[in-house]
Protein backbone atom coordinates (compact mmCIF):
# COMPACT_ATOMS: atom_id res chain seq x y z
CA UNK A 1 0.00 0.00 0.00
CA UNK A 2 1.89 2.94 1.04
CA UNK A 3 5.05 1.16 1.15
CA UNK A 4 5.86 2.26 -2.58
CA UNK A 5 5.36 6.13 -1.58
CA UNK A 6 8.41 8.35 -1.51
CA UNK A 7 8.57 10.55 1.52
CA UNK A 8 9.41 13.97 0.99
CA UNK A 9 10.32 17.44 3.33
CA UNK A 10 8.98 20.26 1.82
CA UNK A 11 8.92 22.96 4.08
CA UNK A 12 7.49 25.79 1.75
CA UNK A 13 4.16 23.94 0.95
CA UNK A 14 0.95 25.63 2.60
CA UNK A 15 0.23 22.68 5.06
CA UNK A 16 1.12 20.10 7.12
CA UNK A 17 1.60 17.06 4.66
CA UNK A 18 -0.50 16.07 1.30
CA UNK A 19 0.05 13.15 -0.81
CA UNK A 20 0.63 13.18 -4.93
CA UNK A 21 -0.81 10.00 -5.67
CA UNK A 22 0.14 9.97 -9.46
CA UNK A 23 3.74 10.73 -8.69
CA UNK A 24 3.51 8.16 -5.51
CA UNK A 25 5.05 10.83 -2.99
CA UNK A 26 4.12 12.18 0.44
CA UNK A 27 5.63 15.06 1.34
CA UNK A 28 5.73 16.33 4.79
CA UNK A 29 6.54 19.92 6.40
CA UNK A 30 8.92 19.73 8.94
CA UNK A 31 8.84 23.25 9.61
CA UNK A 32 5.14 23.37 10.22
CA UNK A 33 5.08 21.39 12.94
CA UNK A 34 7.86 22.91 15.09
CA UNK A 35 5.49 26.35 14.49
CA UNK A 36 2.28 24.92 15.51
CA UNK A 37 3.60 23.86 18.91
CA UNK A 38 2.84 27.60 19.36
CA UNK A 39 0.35 28.26 17.66
CA UNK A 40 -2.42 26.38 15.93
CA UNK A 41 -2.12 26.64 11.95
CA UNK A 42 -4.53 26.44 9.18
CA UNK A 43 -6.99 25.88 11.76
CA UNK A 44 -5.72 22.55 12.83
CA UNK A 45 -6.28 21.35 16.09
CA UNK A 46 -2.55 21.27 17.53
CA UNK A 47 -3.06 17.52 18.87
CA UNK A 48 -3.28 16.78 15.37
CA UNK A 49 -0.23 18.58 14.59
CA UNK A 50 2.00 16.29 14.86
CA UNK A 51 4.67 14.47 12.60
CA UNK A 52 3.43 11.17 13.31
CA UNK A 53 0.02 12.48 12.90
CA UNK A 54 0.38 13.88 9.27
CA UNK A 55 2.68 11.29 8.26
CA UNK A 56 -0.17 8.70 9.31
CA UNK A 57 -2.65 10.71 8.38
CA UNK A 58 -1.43 10.97 4.59
CA UNK A 59 -0.95 6.90 4.76
CA UNK A 60 -4.47 7.07 5.35
CA UNK A 61 -5.67 8.70 2.38
CA UNK A 62 -3.49 6.38 0.39
CA UNK A 63 -5.12 3.93 1.98
CA UNK A 64 -8.86 5.04 1.39
CA UNK A 65 -9.06 7.33 -1.11
CA UNK A 66 -12.27 8.26 -0.91
CA UNK A 67 -12.92 9.12 2.75
CA UNK A 68 -13.66 12.28 3.53
CA UNK A 69 -11.03 14.41 5.43
CA UNK A 70 -13.28 14.50 8.55
CA UNK A 71 -12.75 10.68 8.86
CA UNK A 72 -9.23 10.46 7.99
CA UNK A 73 -8.91 12.77 10.85
CA UNK A 74 -10.85 10.61 13.83
CA UNK A 75 -9.29 7.25 12.64
CA UNK A 76 -6.00 8.47 12.30
CA UNK A 77 -6.10 9.93 15.84
CA UNK A 78 -7.92 6.58 16.96
CA UNK A 79 -5.00 3.99 15.18
CA UNK A 80 -2.41 6.67 16.98
CA UNK A 81 -3.67 6.18 20.84
CA UNK A 82 -3.88 2.35 20.29
CA UNK A 83 -0.13 2.41 18.55
CA UNK A 84 2.76 0.56 20.06
CA UNK A 85 6.07 2.79 20.47
CA UNK A 86 7.89 0.44 18.02
CA UNK A 87 5.67 1.19 15.59
CA UNK A 88 5.87 4.80 15.74
CA UNK A 89 9.77 5.06 16.17
CA UNK A 90 9.15 3.53 13.13
CA UNK A 91 7.30 5.89 11.38
CA UNK A 92 9.35 8.46 12.58
CA UNK A 93 12.28 6.52 11.08
CA UNK A 94 10.64 6.71 7.57
CA UNK A 95 10.66 10.56 7.96
CA UNK A 96 14.56 10.84 8.58
ZN1 LIG B 1 -6.04 15.05 4.77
Amino acid sequence: MAKKYKIKIDNKMEAFGDVDFDKKIIRINRKAHIKAKKKALWDIPQKDSTLINTLLHEKMHIAHPKMKERNIRKITREKLIEMSKKIKNRLYGEMS
